[in-house]
């Protein structure tokens, strides 16, 4: 080859070898947010080189005072098949991580949660240990995008593997200031329960990604584009929302406008016995007509539903829970829950929420919002704060005009501000609830104006004189508590107790959730003195309950839907009867929003949510568990498509 022809090809070859080849280094800071709070940082690097490329990542982040760390590393070949991933550290307060993966030849060593699994791999797999490190999901974009786009992919570890589904969403572009930057928006299906959003620039780095952490909204910024975090949760819900409607499409009501449901037992919830083979006529979303089939005169051409051998009970309530995906949208009416009071959310995304589902556009439970208010400082939950009375006005009255009916004080609210946000609320007509803040006692809290406290924030034994004469003040001042046990239990068992053992809900939810609460649990105790604690809880309880202080059933979350029932059935083991149990997730909850007038019985002129389950809770309260169809509003939905729809098994 004569030499100007060779330099030619070398110089072609040493081109499209650079063409080929990423840059060989690459680093990355991320900006860490949770619920839009910014709280620490990832950074990472990835080497490349002729064999492939090394990524390795440093996820850090304080949380409220506790610090979180996880360190993660990845190698691959050229093309990314990947052939070795390590994660260690936690990935939130109580998600211990320290996994291993080694891949050789469509097969794999997995090392999690204490085991070893040899598995078969049987599609495109990539290694991936829930939603941290950010940089890990960036390569997992990038493999999906260099193998073909593959309709599903598998990633591991999983329960043996987790499916995940990828979809291109469209592209955004970002102004910062004069600059404009382009990039390609993706959402993620199954990483963790429901959909991500993953923002990759046009070289394929990482740019934003919104995921959640331990159930609460998290999102991650490259730090050049930190200015548009607002942006990034806004697109991101229009997305979810959107999603949210498909579903809605796709799991229509089997029925609305007027018919009757007749032949079940009805537990209107008014504490009068239960009425045998009852007929409801529900019309334009009312009950219009409920007592004895033998004495209710049906309205003539009326579409009849025989649901002989059911019970019927009025629509539950979650009084304490954090809305942050829409999956929960379809969630809670499969679990028979027709009210959900959101204690602190993202105010980009909540709001909405609540106006998609308000509008019919989306279907989900009734939202009722408590605008969350901390004080402010490195340790402060959220991004809204009050550290003086004219913040304290600001912030009420900002929550007051998007329809929030309540403010959710916070841990480091200062006394003088419980004051300041109490009055401020109740001159709009808002309650308030939330923590009794640090270096607080909840006498004075209450003394201070909050109308309902959340959590059991009680020490002491029940039948101590302290405990009885806090009872005794809180009934005087109808203080409404949401002690949140069935939250208590999840991460209060002892770590070696199966959590299906109280919870059995969790043998149906999808694999990353189950990963994240299997988990959960509290080391270095013995069952029963994890059963002590808790009991000493329901102690506390059922005496607030005996003295008239109204309880109201919450979560905290927990495990999607099945932690409602939970609730309830602790309520029976505190000493309440099911009927009791069954009010407190119902009209008790609508007394506590002034909403009873509307909702939390099934009486004529109220609004038709109904619950109708296979079998009786009066009888036992795990019946609660037996939904068979919810209706909302006269919309009658199937619990078991709903759960599927958001890959629950029903
Ligand atoms: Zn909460």
């Amino acid at each position: 080859m004569p030499g100007m022809l060779r330099a030619i090809v070398a110089s072609l070859v040493a081109l499209s070898f650079t063409a080929l080849q990423a840059p060989s280094a690459e680093h990355g800071t991320i900006r860490l947010h949770y619920v839009m709070k910014p709280i620490g940082v990832e950074r990472y690097d990835i080497t490349h080189d002729a064999a492939g490329l090394t990524l390795s990542s440093d996820f850090d982040f304080t949380d409220r005072g506790g610090r979180v760390q996880l360190t993660a590393s990845l190698q691959a070949a050229a093309d990314l098949t990947p052939i070795h991933f390590s994660a260690k550290g936690k990935s939130y307060r109580f998600v211990n991580v320290d996994s291993d993966v080694r891949f050789d030849k469509g097969a794999a060593v997995v090392r999690a949660d204490g085991a070893e699994r040899h598995i078969a791999l049987e599609e495109p797999t990539f290694p991936v240990d829930g939603y941290a490190p950010f940089s890990v999901q960036m390569l997992l974009l990038r493999y999906w995008k260099l193998h073909g786009r593959p309709q599903r992919m598998a990633t591991v570890p999983g329960l043996p593997v987790n499916q995940v589904v990828i979809e291109p969403r469209g592209r955004d572009v970002i102004r910062l200031g004069s600059r404009m930057v382009t990039l390609d928006r993706y959402s993620v299906d199954g990483v963790v329960w429901g959909r991500e959003t993953i923002w990759l620039d046009d070289t394929g780095a990482f740019a934003a990604g919104i995921t959640r952490a331990g159930g609460l909204s998290f999102e991650g910024v490259r730090e050049d584009l930190e200015d548009a975090l607002v942006t990034f949760v806004e697109r991101g819900t229009r997305d979810r929302i959107a999603d949210l409607e498909t579903i809605t499409a796709r799991t229509p009501p089997l029925r609305t406008g007027t018919y009757a449901v007749t032949g079940a037992t009805l537990v209107d919830g008014t504490g009068k016995p239960p009425i045998a083979d009852a007929v409801v006529v529900v019309r334009d979303g009312r009950i219009a007509e409920v007592g004895r089939r033998a004495t209710t005169t049906l309205p003539t051409g009326v579409p009849t539903v025989n649901v002989a051998g059911k019970t019927i009970v009025p629509g539950l309530w979650d009084m304490h829970t954090h809305v942050t995906q829409v999956e929960w949208a379809p969630v809670y009416l499969a679990a028979g829950v027709t009210t959900a009071r959101d204690m602190g959310n993202e105010f980009e995304f909540i709001v909405p929420l609540r106006d998609a589902i308000a509008s019919t556009r989306a279907l989900g439970p009734r939202l009722l919002l408590a605008g969350l208010i901390d004080g402010g400082g490195p340790n402060a939950f959220g991004v809204t704060y009050a550290t003086t009375p004219e913040e304290a006005a600001h912030v009420v009255g900002g929550y007051h005009d998007h329809g929030f009916q309540q403010i959710k004080i916070y841990s480091l609210i200062t006394p003088p501000m419980v004051s300041a946000i109490t009055s401020e609320a109740h001159k709009l007509g808002m309650t308030v609830t939330g923590h009794v803040p640090n270096g607080m006692t909840i006498d004075e809290a209450v003394d201070r104006g909050m109308d309902q406290i959340a959590h059991l924030a009680i020490r002491g034994e029940a039948d101590s004189p302290e405990v009885e004469e806090t009872v005794a003040h809180l009934r005087a001042k109808g203080t409404v508590i949401d002690p949140t046990q069935s939250w208590n239990e999840l991460l209060g068992h002892a770590a070696g107790t199966p959590v299906s053992a109280f919870q059995p809900g969790i043998l149906k939810i999808p694999p990353p959730l189950n990963r994240l609460f299997s988990n959960a649990g509290t080391a270095g105790i013995d069952a029963s003195t994890a059963r002590s604690r808790l009991e000493r809880g329901l102690r506390i309880v059922k005496a607030l309950h005996d003295a008239g202080v109204p309880i109201v059933a919450g979560t905290d979350e927990g495990i999607p839907g099945y932690s409602v029932h939970r609730e309830i059935e602790l309520y029976v083991e505190a000493g309440f009867t099911p009927m009791e149990a069954l009010q407190a997730a119902t009209i008790v909850s609508a007394r506590a929003m002034k909403l009873d007038s509307e909702l939390g019985t099934i009486e004529r002129g109220k609004r038709a949510d109904l619950v109708v389950l296979d079998a009786n809770p009066l009888d036992d309260i795990h019946n609660i568990r037996k939904v068979r169809w919810t209706i909302r509003d006269g919309r009658v939905y199937d619990a078991a498509a709903l759960w599927r729809s958001v890959k629950f098994t029903p």
